[in-house]
């Protein structure tokens, strides 16, 4: 006999990255953390090993009168001054379309309650094969299908089988939701470029003359981007989305700001009709009400903060680990394209991926921690977190990697 619902999967959660970066922890206490190479963590850390919190940002969260963090918002889509400069930050002006913001916790929620309001149970959410996992779960807990398209056609991104897998979840439902994580894909580090996404509206539009069309753009770390304003510059292809597209772009304050416990993100809203916008914030309105009831008023406090008195300080001081990044990733690919380590193409971001089969990641998988590398096992591929990893780690890494890949 089982207390919860019957159409809840009850498989306990089979979580990839905590349960590696548990062994990972145990291997440094046992033989000292020089000796091991921990590229499981997914969050910014500096070169001391220890997580990145940005000064800029508590340094204003501390000091917040306390009644400003105790209180609660000022309402169930987040406080109107957040909104506005979610607007503005997220989008960086590139955007002419009638619009509005809900306030989340985190990416996570943003993208979670897309998901909801979007899909009836039973319908198809379309999902890159290559993916952060957390999506899976949401579909399931909505009883939801999925349909992949492939992320890659060599180096770019699969235009043919987004096209194909759209067109035959068209068949069946008469919506599709679909998810494109970029730029800085997790797990890939792939960005789409400027003409692959005047493409993907293409393809959108086409579909939207038959059924109606939600994109959800994942964009947990446009701000580790290395182009920065330049980046947000392809969020432009969505002015020329028909009357029956609706852009939900998800923003994370987790990884811009450096707050993941904070739980701050957004659900930015873009249809070519302020009406259409007005109707799903309606709705996510209720649903915010119904599950979160408000977003930290703190975090939302502290974003306004910082974009109002210090944009300048907090920009340069990201811009340094934006840097670090870039340094870490380059030492990385540089040295797997010299000894032949294969990857996806990676452009930017916190994680770069080895691509192989199934087969040969789950034994590479065991290999790799036998010798005291820990990653992160994705769908075809393994992830190696420069993000968390010092450069000093990631020298030698990819020659390293590879003597082992040639023993599996
Ligand atoms: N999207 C992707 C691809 C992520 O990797 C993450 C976090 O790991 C998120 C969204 C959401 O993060 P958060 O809910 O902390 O904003």
């Amino acid at each position: 006999m089982s207390f919860l619902k019957e159409s809840v999967n009850r498989q306990p959660l089979a979580d990839a990255v905590f349960a590696i970066a548990a062994k990972a922890k145990e291997d440094k206490e046992l033989n000292g953390p020089e000796h091991v190479v921990d590229a499981t963590i997914g969050s910014l850390y500096g070169e001391d090993g220890k997580l990145v919190a940005l000064d800029t940002v508590y340094d204003s969260l501390k000091n917040m009168d306390n009644r400003v963090l105790a209180k609660y918002a000022s309402s169930f889509t987040g406080n109107p001054d957040f909104k506005e400069h979610m607007y503005d930050w997220g989008l960086d002006g590139n955007s002419s379309l009638a619009h509005d913001v809900v306030a989340t916790p985190g990416g996570t929620g943003a993208v979670a309650m897309g998901i909801d309001e979007f899909l009836e149970a039973g319908e198809t959410i379309i999902l890159p094969n290559i993916a952060w996992g957390s999506y899976k779960l949401m579909a399931q807990m909505d009883n939801l299908n999925i349909e992949t398209y492939e992320m890659f056609d060599g180096d770019a991104f699969n235009l043919k089988s987004f096209k194909e897998v759209c067109e035959k979840v068209m068949v069946r439902q008469n919506k599709l939701v679909i998810v494109i994580n970029s730029p800085c894909h997790n797990p890939t580090g792939y960005s789409l470029t400027d003409e692959e996404w005047a493409k993907v509206v293409e393809i959108m539009n086409e579909c939207a003359k038959s059924v109606s069309v939600v994109l959800i753009n994942d964009v947990a770390y446009i701000d580790f981007a290395y182009g920065q304003k330049a980046a947000k510059k392809y969020f432009r292809a969505f002015d020329k989305i028909s009357d029956n597209v609706v852009v939900e772009v998800a923003y994370s304050l987790s990884k811009s700001m450096t707050s993941y416990g904070l739980r701050c993100g957004a659900a930015i809203l873009l249809a070519q009709q302020q009406k259409t916008i007005d109707e799903i914030v309606t709705v996510f309105a209720k649903d915010a009400r119904a599950t979160w009831s408000n977003i930290n008023n703190g975090a939302m406090a502290m974003f306004v903060d910082v974009l109002d008195n210090k944009p300048e300080e907090y920009n340069a001081e990201r811009q340094k680990y934006v840097d670090l990044l870039q340094k870490r990733s380059s030492t990385f690919i540089k040295e797997a394209d010299e000894v032949g380590l294969s990857h996806y193409p990676y452009k930017e971001g916190f994680f770069v991926t080895l691509n192989m089969d199934n087969k040969t990641r789950d034994a590479y998988h065991e290999a790799l921690m036998a010798n005291h590398i820990y990653t992160v096992k994705v769908n075809q591929g393994i992830r190696v977190a420069v993000c968390s990893l010092p450069v000093s780690q990631c020298q030698g890494l990819a020659a390293k990697m590879k003597k082992i890949l040639d023993t599996v």
